[in-house]
């Protein structure tokens, strides 16, 4: 097998037919050897009977049924366990991400690299705002973290067997599949290109998927925030050093007997509750993921798939 492509679908009945259509012209031009894994995300529309309704007359097209909703990142890696090709592709359905760009995903790769990703030029048909948190992000993500994290780049990619491979033995339930390539390391490469409108059908990323994926990505790869807290708690102890010593000083050597200053102490007052509020937050989404590590629980569930289940 050349290269297996990984299709995580959700709500994509719209899609799939001219998804596959596009897939085999270009497969065919190659001329390799092919599978596509589609993998049902939980989808409520006709996505799933569509896929069988494909798979039963084509041997190339193989399905996971996933027992519900597991994200994307988690669907995407439940197609990564079975894929068989030499190259696997990862690929949105919903044509964002042109399938004839793999032609060129390819033959860069046949340079000598063992993962080549699509960067996105342009990105049409998508909010500004969408647009505008995502190209801050990926810029405050890189800054944050020791790792060459490529910037403006989807999971939209080619990598090789090796990568698949060692991708499988990193268990982790916080999955943030762009960083965990880019940790991996071996020769690199990209492709631009400009990222099309969705063909049909709306997003499945709602804003608290996206933030959830933001959260993934910056625990995952970075101790910053937490590096923040301690040095915020030098500063704030700092002041309040200085703020004691003027205290006594007026107390004991002015000898102020009642010092007034009912606002300045509201505000510090409301100021470091605050301020340990949201320390204890950026706590908190450490340690949840630790907590979900620990639970060890399978990262996703199939409840129904045609790939023979290895011995
Ligand atoms: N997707 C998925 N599970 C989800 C959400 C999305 O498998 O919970 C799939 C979706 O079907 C598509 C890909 O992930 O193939 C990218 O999703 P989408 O196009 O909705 O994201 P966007 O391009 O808007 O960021
Ligand atoms: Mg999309």
């Amino acid at each position: 097998m050349d290269i297996s492509v990984v299709i995580p679908i959700y709500n994509e009945a719209a899609n799939i037919l001219p998804l596959t259509q596009r897939l085999r012209v270009v497969m065919q031009q190659m001329s390799l050897s092919f599978e596509l894994i589609f993998i049902n995300d939980g989808s409520t529309d006709s996505s799933l009977p569509m896929i069988k309704t494909l798979a039963s007359t084509d041997t190339s097209i193989k399905y996971i049924d996933l027992s519900r909703n597991f994200g994307h990142q988690i669907a995407v890696m439940a197609g990564l366990d079975e894929a068989l090709g030499k190259a696997v592709v990862i690929i949105d359905a919903d044509l964002q991400d042109p399938p004839e760009l793999i032609v060129d995903l390819y033959q860069k790769m046949q340079e000598g690299y063992e993962v080549v990703y699509a960067k996105r030029k342009k990105r049409k048909g998508e909010s500004a705002a969408k647009r505008w948190t995502a190209h801050l992000f990926y810029r405050l993500l890189s800054s944050i973290t020791p790792i060459d994290i490529p910037l403006d780049t989807g999971d939209f990619r080619i990598i090789d067997h090796k990568v698949v491979k060692i991708l499988r033995q990193m268990p982790e339930q916080n999955k943030y599949l762009r960083g965990q390539i880019a940790w991996i390391g071996f020769k690199q490469s990209f492709v631009s290109y400009e990222r099309q409108h969705r063909n049909a059908g709306d997003t499945g990323y709602t804003f608290s998927k996206m933030l959830g994926l933001a959260w993934d990505a910056v625990t995952g790869f970075s101790n910053f925030p937490l590096k923040v807290v301690s040095y915020f708690g030098f500063f704030t102890s700092i002041i309040a050093f200085l703020v004691m010593l003027f205290t006594l000083y007026s107390r004991l050597v002015l000898k102020a007997a009642t010092v007034s200053g009912w606002a300045s102490l509201m505000i510090s007052v409301l100021f470091i509750g605050g301020v340990q509020m949201i320390a204890i937050g950026i706590i908190g989404e450490y340690l949840s993921r630790v907590n979900q590590n620990v639970r060890n629980r399978p990262l996703y569930i199939v409840k129904d798939s045609n790939i023979e289940e290895k011995p």
